[in-house]
């Protein structure tokens, strides 16, 4: 008897800022989501030592009267929401009323805010969720507040904070995200009083990416255009095919305009990428999704990071189809600047291109067998891998046509026995022989499974050999597609199989060791994937071996040939591992180079 006590409101607070506030840049996600749903148009953030010592936020928003903005700080209090019904569909970011009252509980916190035509404003101090002074405040209209020492009263937590310089990073990033959702709010950010960024107000998501991020990220990224389905509405942009980066950072996602983590979504936005992202890498996306409210259910979480839909299966095949055509139609576009006729250089009308073919033609069909000159090495010191080379990303399928008696592109020679450099109208093209070779042998491989089935070799031995029970189920669930694969593989008592073919292509000298990787590989894919995905795994996983090596030296018509089946392939530009085949280095890019252009 007498155990069970109420918690005072305080310490309710701490308990319930343990899930709201977990660090520095949830203060900075809150705040400025207060700012948004208090329709700011112009959000200032400063921070010091990495938001541990002091995070300020000030907006230009409705303010708040004297006893809302007292009622702000009281736990559950909120003005977005009124009954439960309207859970069904929230349209503001916040709708918890918890923020403020949590922040303020493990802080010491300032709030002033005013209303637009009122004559005076209300500050008001709370340290560590004491309320210790109210009084009028004189700032402009709108509202201001400043968390200092974060933690300061719940030493547990502050021993989990991470160094100044990552706190500040998340808080960064935790900017952009809200930047980018909200391009009509014009943003500034100071970090211990300097300038980080400054973003004006802007119409369009597009612009907004340029402001953020610069002008070259949006020339490499695809717009993606309206409906996927009637259910989910798909807008936003995302990297062309090759894009990719060693973080998510930049994989920015959107549900209803609230920025979200959902490893359903990352994981569809893979699989809509598929061979067009490198293995490792994140793709680049700011993908917004719109779906009717009552069809996501955003009070998951305390701080609203993850959602749950209604029909998650709905929204990952939208994802999946809508990044796939997008893709597709970012090749086309490419494809047209790829391919435009020598002489006339891209975007450069009226101009006539510089004296391009200086060295001889090697076209000529009496010299079809020689070897193509070989440049040294020591040109590879010259072409800068750094940021003046753009991997553009793109070409596309359809067979090398010719305008009149000249081709599209030229081929100029080959590099260290492994990059091809090529002419064309934009300027000059390096392909690598090895990763073009993989990408043409997957689609074919592919090709060759969806029809009729990879042709096989009967081994000189059939092989038996056991396997793990789950590996052996995963065999038997697997058996059919492996068997178009080109394995022939079959059932051999519990948990054994026999192996008597092998895909043409393979030389395995060990085939049940073969199969062990295989398996070793392709299980971890196959939960989720369709059969053909398991396939094209698998295709991706082997084709590598029997490429090209690097400094296998070609012969030109075999150059020829390579380009033409390159360019004729679905996705050309990035091998089966999504790596690029080719780089593009524009003229103008050149000229930059020398000078000649500023
Ligand atoms: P919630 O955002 O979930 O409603 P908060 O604790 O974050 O809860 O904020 C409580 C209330 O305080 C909000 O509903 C809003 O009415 C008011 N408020 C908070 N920040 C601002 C702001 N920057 N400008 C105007 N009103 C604000
Ligand atoms: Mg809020």
């Amino acid at each position: 008897m007498g155990r069970i006590r109420l918690l005072s409101d305080t310490v309710a607070s701490q308990v319930a800022a343990g899930e709201v506030v977990e660090r520095p840049a949830s203060v900075v996600k809150e705040l400025i989501e207060n700012s948004i749903d208090a329709g700011a148009r112009k959000i200032e953030i400063l921070i010091r030592r990495g938001g541990i010592s002091l995070v300020r936020v000030v907006d230009d928003g409705c303010g708040m009267d004297r006893d809302d903005a007292l009622l702000s700080l009281e736990r559950h209090a909120t003005s977005k929401i009124r009954s439960a019904a309207d859970l069904q569909a929230v349209s503001t970011l916040g709708f918890r009323g918890e923020a403020l009252p949590s922040i303020a509980s493990v802080s010491r916190f300032r709030l002033t805010t005013r209303e637009p035509n009122a004559l005076a404003g209300t500050e008001i101090i709370v340290n560590g969720g004491k309320i210790d002074i109210v009084r009028d405040g004189g700032e402009a209209p709108g509202t201001q507040v400043e968390v200092r020492s974060l933690f300061f009263n719940v030493p547990a937590r502050r021993k989990f904070l991470r160094s100044e310089n990552t706190e500040s990073r998340n808080i960064e990033h935790q900017i952009h995200l809200q930047a980018i959702g909200h391009p009509q709010t014009a943003f500034t950010l100071l970090r211990d009083d300097r300038l980080v960024f400054q973003v004006p107000t802007t119409e369009t998501l597009g612009d907004r990416i340029r402001d953020l991020y610069g002008a070259e990220l949006l020339e490499r990224l695809i717009q993606l255009h309206g409906a996927a389905s009637r259910k989910v509405q798909i807008r936003g942009f995302i990297g062309q095919a090759g894009l990719s980066r060693q973080t998510r950072a930049q994989q920015l996602i959107f549900v209803n305009g609230r920025a979200i983590d959902s490893g359903l979504i990352t994981s569809a936005i893979r699989e809509g990428y598929h061979t067009a992202l490198m293995k490792g890498q994140y793709p680049v996306t700011f993908l917004f999704l719109d779906l009717d409210p009552a069809t996501v259910d955003v009070n998951v979480h305390p701080a609203k990071r993850e959602v749950r839909f209604r029909d998650p299966n709905a929204v990952r095949e939208a994802i999946v189809r809508c990044i796939q055509q997008s893709l597709e139609r970012g090749r086309t576009e490419w494809q047209e600047k790829f391919r435009a006729p020598l002489g006339v250089p891209a975007g450069v009308p009226g101009k006539v291109a510089p004296n391009l073919r200086l060295r001889p033609e090697v076209s000529a069909p009496e010299e079809s067998n020689r070897e193509l000159p070989h440049l040294g090495s020591t040109v590879a010191g010259v072409v800068d891998p750094g940021r003046a080379i753009k991997t553009h990303p793109p070409p596309s399928p359809g067979p090398v046509k010719r305008d009149g008696d000249r081709q599209q592109f030229q081929i100029i020679g080959v590099l260290n026995k492994l990059y091809v450099l090529m002419e064309n109208a934009d300027g000059l093209v390096l392909v690598d022989q090895h990763a073009a070779h993989e990408r043409i042998l997957f689609e074919e491989l592919r090709r060759r499974m969806e029809e009729q089935g990879v042709p096989s070799q009967k081994l000189l031995l059939s092989q038996i050999f056991d396997l793990p029970p789950r590996d052996a189920d995963w065999v038997e669930r697997n058996m059919s597609i492996l068997q178009k694969m080109g394995i022939g593989i079959e059932s051999f008592g519990p948990n054994t199989f026999k192996v008597d073919s092998l895909p043409i292509f393979l030389n395995a000298s060990d085939p049940a060791q073969f199969m062990r990787k295989v398996i070793d590989d392709l299980k971890s894919v196959s939960s989720s994937s369709s059969e053909m995905r398991l396939g094209e795994e698998m295709i991706a996983k082997t084709v590598c071996r029997h490429a090209v090596k690097a400094n296998d030296p070609l012969r030109y018509p075999e150059v020829e040939k390579l380009i033409r089946d390159l360019l004729d392939c679905d996705l050309p530009y990035c091998c089966p591992h999504g790596r690029p085949t080719m780089i593009q280095i524009s003229l103008a890019e050149l000229e930059k180079k020398f000078g000649r252009k500023v």
